[in-house]
């Protein structure tokens, strides 16, 4: 079984050829998310060549206050990947208008995405949960992984009763709130993350090549069921979500 990290930032990593080099040496199926469609060719050709790393297209919920013109080329390249990130909202020290670009862009983004049906989307929803949820609401087709999540326990419950994933990365492992998250959340829903260059182990910045460290933290915050068990598990994870029809 083979490891995975489905939220990384391949592009904004100093070195990001080597790094291709390095996971397709040890095998680490990656899902390498980007922040505008601008910059999505570069991962996509750096990439182009590899087994293990998908580019995914994305336009960040930071960035739409500047850049949400994108939004149409953001839709025009859907049809290039299944694998759709960083998109989202962050309403963490926003304006209204600007969250409510926000809103209009995601919303634009989550009913393009349905209309394919087969989309998988990792996403940011810091402070954000209950319209992002409302957004998806009760049908959305795709696959959603629910990328450092760190809302309400409740909104937590409702995104669990949805299908959804979470993607576990090392500073959640490490902190109490990160830990009571989870702890809720099932094994079967369970993936990692990296989210490097934005997390890091000591002065090193986060890649795939360091996800083992978050499966470890993960056994710690779910000591009741056997290590073993729930790594087995949330590897396998990664093929029910990748195969999905
Ligand atoms: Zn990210």
């Amino acid at each position: 079984m083979k490891y995975h990290d489905t939220h990384f930032h391949l592009d904004l990593m100093a070195n990001p050829i080597d790094i291709v080099r390095q996971i397709e040496k040890h095998e680490i199926y990656t899902i390498a998310v980007t922040n505008s469609p601008q910059v999505y060719f570069y991962t996509e050709n750096i990439t182009k060549n590899s087994k293990y790393i998908r580019p995914a297209l994305g336009l960040h919920p930071e960035l739409v206050s500047e850049r949400y013109k994108e939004i149409d080329q953001f839709i025009s390249l859907l049809s290039k990947t299944k694998y759709i990130g960083e998109v989202g909202l962050d309403n963490y020290n926003k304006t209204p208008s600007d969250y409510k670009k926000q809103i209009l862009v995601f919303e634009k983004i989550v009913s393009s995405c349905a209309a394919f049906g087969d989309k998988i989307l990792t996403v940011h929803s810091r402070r954000a949960e209950t319209d992002l949820l409302d957004i998806f609401g009760n049908e959305f087709p795709g696959k959603v992984i629910l990328h450092w999540y760190s809302g309400s326990l409740k909104n937590l419950e409702r995104a669990i009763s949805l299908g959804y994933y979470f993607s576990i990365n090392y500073q959640m492992t490490k902190s109490k709130n990160g830990q009571k998250i989870i702890d809720r959340i099932p094994i079967n829903r369970l993936l990692i993350e990296s989210d490097g260059p934005f997390t890091s182990l000591g002065s090193k910045k986060f890649t795939p090549l360091m996800v083992d460290s978050i499966l470890d933290g993960i056994c710690h915050s779910k000591n009741d069921i056997n290590p073993k068990e729930i790594k087995q598990r949330i590897l396998r994870n990664f093929y029910d979500l990748i195969s999905c029809k």
